[in-house]
């Protein structure tokens, strides 16, 4: 009889036999800044106004499959243009995954540029996709010509750019995103994750372009655990993408809640603006340590260089020290030496900074 090991070799596409799972780190007892959560809640007489919405949930019943409530107090929270559609996913990374299955077949080419968003060429894999990854500039811009001439060489059948883009930070130029949407013979997917951190982005371009599709989610501005990411774009091109999304991937109380917070959205801009000064104030400090080079940030994080100790070594000290960070070093050539850290309380903010100054 055969091992359970032979049997998984014989049928486990090798792709997938190949790669290891997502890590989550273990995060419980730490000062948690490695996944650009939101770190504030929201008034206790707002979460018991939820707490109390929710209990008219019908949780016997399936979800709105439409969840067409969210849709559309989503549609008016975010400024989506009259005459695109909304798709919803579990995260935007479910919507990037239906993107991906849609345009699926052998040679096409997923496009995107690097470093970038670590579930591009994830998903792309795992569904057998040829994954083209242009290096970002020194200064981590666009290096726009080489994105043209890949575009015209390769005809990808969707390009991926997240701007503000993760894990660098910046958002691009927008002549430099115009550019390559002109010039994509296919799909062009601009991952807006971190949009309320930017305040600019290219929402209000959709109805110029058929072939643009505009991501955003409510997990970095606060709502991550609620699983809920939009897809704004062409009716024509969501309407392909609904026949292969599961028909109840929104579950009920992700439907009521998200409505329900995107009606104090207001608080949620608020949060976001004092994520930005503490931003801002933590990139001068970290900067006037003098042993990080940190990077500019549009996004509630920041990324640093660090000059005078391996980026592992500074990545140990501070979990010694109960603080979670994200490591980068050996992700991307451009990325050597670098750390990347979520925007905490103030208070977070001081322990970690108080953490990297003294750093044996
Ligand atoms: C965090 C992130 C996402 C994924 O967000 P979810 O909606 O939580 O799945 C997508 N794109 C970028 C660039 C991100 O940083």
């Amino acid at each position: 009889m055969a091992s359970g090991e032979d049997r998984i070799a014989r049928w486990i596409n090798p792709v997938i036999r190949s790669m290891s799972a997502y890590h989550v780190p273990e995060s419980a007892g730490l000062i948690k800044l490695d996944a650009m959560e939101n770190p504030w809640t929201l008034p206790d007489a707002t979460l018991r106004e939820w707490s109390d919405r929710l209990q008219s949930a019908a949780i016997n019943r399936y979800p709105d499959p439409g969840a067409h409530a969210l849709k559309h107090t989503l549609a008016r929270v975010m400024a989506v243009p009259a005459g695109q559609s909304l798709l919803l996913g579990n995260g935007s990374d479910e919507i990037i995954q239906l993107i991906m299955t849609a345009i699926a077949a052998p040679g096409r080419v997923v496009l995107t540029a690097e470093p970038g968003f670590v579930m591009y060429g994830i998903l792309a894999r795992t569904l057998g996709l040829e994954y083209a990854a242009i290096p970002l500039k020194e200064d981590f811009s666009l290096d726009t010509d080489a994105m043209l001439e890949a575009i015209r060489s390769r005809a990808p059948a969707v390009v991926f750019i997240a701007s503000p883009n993760n894990p660098t930070g910046n958002r691009f130029a927008p002549d430099a995103i115009r550019a390559i949407i002109e010039a994509a013979p296919g799909l062009v997917v601009i991952d807006e994750a971190y949009f309320i951190f930017s305040g600019q982005g290219v929402m209000p371009w959709l109805g110029q372009y058929e072939h643009l599709l505009v991501m955003r989610t409510l997990s970095k501005l606060g709502l991550a655990g609620l699983r809920v990411g939009f897809l704004a774009g062409t009716p024509d091109w969501l309407a392909e993408l609904e026949k292969i999304r599961l028909p109840y991937n929104i579950n009920v109380l992700s439907q009521q809640s998200a409505d329900f917070f995107l009606g104090q959205y207001d608080e949620l801009e608020r949060q976001a603006a004092c994520i930005i000064e503490a931003r801002d104030a933590l990139y001068r400090d970290m900067q006037a340590l003098g042993a990080f080079k940190v990077f500019p940030s549009d996004a509630n994080f920041l990324l640093f260089r660090s000059l005078t100790r391996s980026a592992a070594k500074v990545h140990q000290s501070l979990q010694a020290q109960g603080i979670l960070i994200k490591n980068l070093h050996g992700a991307h050539p451009l990325l050597d030496q670098c750390l990347r850290v979520t925007v905490g309380r103030p208070e977070e903010n001081q322990t970690f900074l108080k953490a990297l100054a003294t750093l044996d």
